[in-house]
């Protein structure tokens, strides 16, 4: 599995995006930047929640730009994750599956695992209201995986949680993402979480990726001002 953009692009007035990146199968690429450089527009364009004005965007080779987001296969997690309050943990992971007509005990064997793998196993019948904002996220996250999806994509997903929170969740999005071998797309403008989660690190500004590359590259020999700028503000890594 791998998702490629070609100049993928789309216009808002004089605000242009343009996407040029891949992703392996297994990897995950942080996006990052300063808040407007495009970064959620990108993802819109990769989920099909936003339509490009020109471009391909691909899935192993499959030019996969005409369809629309419901047969995309390819799962976000925004940072109001929008569960569904009405339904219970369970309910919330096996709704795309439901969708599919998946018959109920494949469902339950499939939301078993993937509560296993965000480790809250038994949580099934749990209410969405008596979670933590921490076990939110991870059955967000649970839900987007269990359609098996073709592309990960997560919209600064930790955001607007506090610092020991985020901290553990980074930690717990890593032990996932070694088990799921989707190719993940994971926006943050925090350099730290950057560099902690990202393979590669592709920095936007006004619209486009001015550099792409390893933490450790990006924080240590930037090829440009702006990544110089952009993960200099602090100590090395
Ligand atoms: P980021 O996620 O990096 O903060 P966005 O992709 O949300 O950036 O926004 C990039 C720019 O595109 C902003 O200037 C924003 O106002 C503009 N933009 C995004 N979506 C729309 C839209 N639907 N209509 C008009 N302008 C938009
Ligand atoms: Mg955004």
């Amino acid at each position: 599995m791998s998702l490629k953009a070609s100049s993928l692009r789309k216009s808002f007035g004089n605000f242009t995006v343009i996407l040029d990146m891949e992703v392996a199968e297994g990897e995950t690429l942080v996006l990052a930047g300063p808040s407007g450089s495009g970064k959620t527009t990108a993802i819109n364009l990769i989920a099909g929640l936003a339509e490009p004005d020109s471009g391909v965007l691909s899935s192993n080779g499959e030019d996969i730009s005409a369809l629309p987001c419901w047969k995309r296969n390819i799962s976000v997690v925004f940072q109001d994750l929008a569960l569904f309050p009405h339904l219970d943990v369970g309910g919330n992971i096996a709704y795309g599956l439901k969708i599919r007509k998946m018959p109920k005990e494949e469902r339950v064997k499939i939301v078993e695992e993937m509560l296993k793998l965000v480790r809250l196993p038994n949580y099934a019948s749990r209410r969405i209201h008596t979670l933590s904002g921490g076990e939110r996220q991870r059955v967000a996250i649970a839900r987007s995986l269990a359609l098996n999806p073709r592309a990960l994509l997560l919209d600064e997903p930790f955001a607007s949680l506090d610092t020991p929170l985020r901290m553990e969740l980074r930690r717990e999005f890593l032990a996932i993402r070694s088990k799921s071998k989707a190719p993940c797309i994971f926006v943050t403008h925090d350099r730290e979480e950057a560099a902690m989660l990202g393979d590669r690190i592709a920095l936007m500004r006004g619209g486009e990726i001015v550099e792409t590359g390893t933490a450790d590259r990006l924080f240590n020999s930037p090829e440009t001002e702006f990544a110089k700028d952009f993960f200099s503000s602090g100590k090395k890594i």
